[in-house]
Parts: C-alpha cells; sequence; structure tokens
C-alpha cells in the first residue's frame, strides 16, 4: 500500500506527512488495520525500540474545579461520584509515588484540579517535588497543575520538575464546544511557558468527543508544532454525571488507527496511550503497543486502571521491555535539544538530561486531566466482568459502561494504590 511505504519512510526521515496521508490513515478499513499498525510500528521501532516507557500519576488535588471542562468529571457542575480531596502533603504524595516507581515507573505525574496554580500553590508542589526526588532517586517528575502564569514554570523547574504537562485536548476549531471558562490560545500559551523554562513539554489530546477526522489532524499538527515531546492520546470515558456521559463513539479499531496517525505525525515523540485505554483498547492494548511507547502504570486520577501487574504481563506477553531508569527515553536529537535548553531532563543532572524528558500524564485537572471521562486522568476501568454464556456477542462499539469505575483507591484514601 503506497500510502503506508511513503508515511513509514516520512517517519524514518522524521519528515512531516501531508494532511491527507494522515486523513487517510484514520479512513483505512478494517482489513487494513493489521497493515497500519505494522507499518507505524517500523516508525515506533525507528526511534524507541520495543520499549514500553511507565509512567504513574498522583492525584495531588481532586475535584472541586471552577473549570467547565465537559469531558471532565472534576468539572463545575460535575455530578460524577468522584473522590474529593484537597491538597495532598508532600510525604502523603511521595509515599504514593513511591508505589508506582516500586511497580516499575520511571516517571511520576503530579497533578492537580482546577484552573491554574497560585504562587502558594507552586512553592507546595515544589517542595513535593523535592520530597520524591529525594527519595526516589532518578525518578523524573512532571507537573500537571493548569494554566501557568509567568516564573511558575522556571519555579517549578528550580524544585526540579523535569516537564510539564497541559493537553490541547481537540482542535482550536471545536474547544470552545468543549471548555468556556478558558480558551484554547491560554493553553498553548502554557505549553510555550514550559518549553520556554526548559521543561520538557508534554501535550496531548482526547479522541472521543465528537469530533472529526479534521479536528484529530488539526490538534496533532498543532502538538507537531508546538514540539512536544510527549503526547498523551487520551480516548474519551463518558462520566455519569458530565455533559459527554452518552458519547460513545469509539471502537478499539478507531483507536489503533488514531494512535497510528499520531505516530506518523509525531514519529520521534513519546506516544503515549492515556485515559481510556483499558475501556476503549481491551484485548487490542498489546496491539497498540506496536504503535505508542508509553502507557500509565496503576489507576488514573478519577478512576481506575487495570492491576499494574497486568500491564507487567501484557508488556512482556506483547515482547516489549519496560524501559529502565537509566534509559534515555527521547531519540538522541531530543535529548540533546533538551538538554541544550538547559531543562535537568529528568534526572537532575544535566549530564542525563536525555532520560527524562517527555512528560507525563496527561490527564488530570487543569484540562490536562484529559483522561478523566477525557478529563482528568484517565479512568482506566477494570477489567471486563466475563459475561454471562447467555448474554448477546458484543458489538465493538458498544457502551462499554460496564468497565468505567470510579477511583477508591491510593491518594486520598486509606487503600493501598494500584502500582
Ligand atoms: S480538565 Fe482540569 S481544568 Fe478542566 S475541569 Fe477538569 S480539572 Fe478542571
Amino acid at each position: 500500500m503506497d500510502l503506508l511505504n511513503t508515511l513509514v519512510e516520512k517517519g524514518l526521515r522524521r519528515e512531516l506527512p501531508t494532511r491527507e496521508e494522515a486523513l487517510a490513515v484514520l479512513a483505512t478499513s478494517d482489513d487494513e488495520l493489521l497493515d497500519v499498525v505494522a507499518a507505524a510500528g517500523k516508525v515506533r521501532r525507528q526511534w524507541f525500540g520495543r520499549r514500553v516507557k511507565l509512567n504513574y500519576l498522583v492525584n495531588l488535588k481532586s475535584g472541586l474545579c471552577p473549570e467547565d471542562c465537559s469531558y471532565c468529571s472534576q468539572r463545575l457542575g460535575s455530578k460524577a461520584e468522584i473522590l474529593k480531596y484537597t491538597w495532598l502533603k508532600p510525604d502523603e504524595a511521595s509515599q504514593a509515588a513511591a508505589a508506582g516507581v516500586a511497580g516499575g515507573a520511571k516517571r511520576v505525574c503530579l497533578v492537580a484540579s482546577g484552573r491554574g496554580p497560585t504562587d502558594r500553590d507552586v512553592e507546595r508542589v515544589g517542595k513535593t517535588i523535592e520530597a520524591i526526588k529525594e527519595q526516589n532517586e532518578g525518578v523524573e517528575v512532571c507537573a500537571c497543575l493548569g494554566l501557568l502564569s509567568d516564573g511558575q514554570a522556571e519555579r517549578l523547574r528550580e524544585a526540579g520538575a523535569d516537564a510539564y504537562n497541559h493537553n490541547l485536548n481537540t482542535s482550536e476549531a471545536t474547544y470552545e464546544g468543549i471548555t468556556k471558562t478558558h480558551t484554547y490560545a491560554d493553553r498553548v500559551d502554557t505549553v510555550q511557558k514550559a518549553h520556554a523554562a526548559g521543561l520538557s513539554a508534554c501535550s496531548g489530546l482526547i479522541a472521543g468527543m465528537g469530533e472529526t477526522d479534521e479536528d484529530l489532524v488539526d490538534v496533532v499538527y498543532a502538538l507537531r508544532e508546538l514540539d512536544s515531546d510527549s503526547v498523551p492520546v487520551n480516548f474519551l470515558i463518558p462520566f455519569e454525571g458530565t455533559p459527554l456521559a452518552k458519547e460513545w463513539n469509539l471502537t478499539p479499531q478507531r483507536c489503533l488507527r488514531i494512535l497510528a496517525m499520531v505516530r506518523f505525525v509525531c514519529p520521534d515523540v513519546e506516544v503515549r496511550i492515556a485515559g481510556g485505554r483499558e475501556v476503549h483498547l481491551r484485548s487490542m492494548q498489546p496491539l497498540a503497543l506496536n504503535i505508542a511507547n508509553s502507557i500509565f502504570l496503576g489507576d488514573y486520577l478519577t478512576s481506575e486502571g487495570q492491576a499494574g501487574q497486568a500491564d507487567l504481563d501484557m508488556i512482556a506477553d506483547a515482547g516489549f521491555e519496560v524501559e529502565g531508569a537509566g534509559t534515555t527515553t527521547l531519540p538522541k536529537h531530543r535529548a540533546d535539544a533538551l538538554a541544550a535548553a538547559g531543562a535537568t531532563g529528568g534526572c537532575g543532572s544535566k549530564a542525563s538530561a536525555g532520560c527524562g524528558s517527555e512528560a507525563s500524564a496527561e490527564g488530570g485537572g487543569c484540562g490536562a486531566h484529559a483522561e478523566e471521562g477525557g478529563g482528568c486522568g484517565p479512568c482506566g476501568g477494570h477489567a471486563a466482568p466475563a459475561a454471562p454464556a447467555s448474554s448477546p456477542a458484543r458489538t465493538a462499539d458498544e457502551a462499554r459502561t460496564d468497565l468505567v469505575a470510579v477511583r477508591r483507591r491510593g491518594a486520598g484514601t486509606d487503600l493501598a494504590p494500584n502500582a
């Protein structure tokens, strides 16, 4: 198929495909799906081998957000019965982070719901970053706190942050239909502030909110333009109690095509399967590892993912390896660019600038929280309960509400986290 050969060649050269080529990937048929995955896999292996990076979300502050992101379970007016709590103390956050690191995660993503941090919040998170770095040697830390004001990115970097996550979520054309309390331009500005401060910029999208193929291509081209080091791809979890609760329009095949399009348009960046992985990809998750080189281990911000051990088993069974703390995630040209930008690059030492460079978590308050029902933090959702023998065969586009589980363990609770 000439399209795929062309896209592979361009991906190996980091050459931008045309919009028509990107749209054509989304329009491929189910019969061509394995060819699409195989082609994207060649580009993935060129830049990231067979490594899978594990990232771990810590929800520092849950719910109670004044913003109205319509996909988010933490939004103003949300009726979703999620955990609601204010700031975790540095030692509580560090304890939660340690569970993820023990489970194999090399990056901890600190997320707080809200429009954006006050200077006092930045100071508080700075202390949390220092505590986590002190207790987890070599760990990378990403912050995701919402819209940044001048100087805040620099202070987070001075406190040891390696990356900052703030998703664009969807195309500029449709942004106002998703959120009215802040703008697409606000988001772009925050990603640029993170970049300018020498933090590794992490910015991604949410698919499944009723957008068109053109919207998806628009937002991914915008992420390439912003030169994000990592792109979390969230698949909307239609959370009961949010305006998008009825928006079930994804299939595992559609999710794989979207991931492939992102890989071809952003060949050398960390493509992360973020929120909705378990709910929408289901038994096709291992196939998606051929395209994406990064996932979240454990639970999401307000919803539960599959067991951490199940993720590790899946990675091994699919013939991939968990990326070690000492391995540089980003390709050399990106790692060098980050080091040149003065980023501490994850491991706090300029020398290893490359190892830590991309961002995190997608998800969570601050609009980065794409995962929660697309909101804040991928709502993983439990493994599907076995369907009773008598139930009719499911269809790929069926609303799998049975897989959406509100988080009831880990940060903000007395129960051990999933890691
Ligand atoms: S995505 Fe972030 S800013 Fe938007 S409602 Fe959720 S927590 Fe608030």
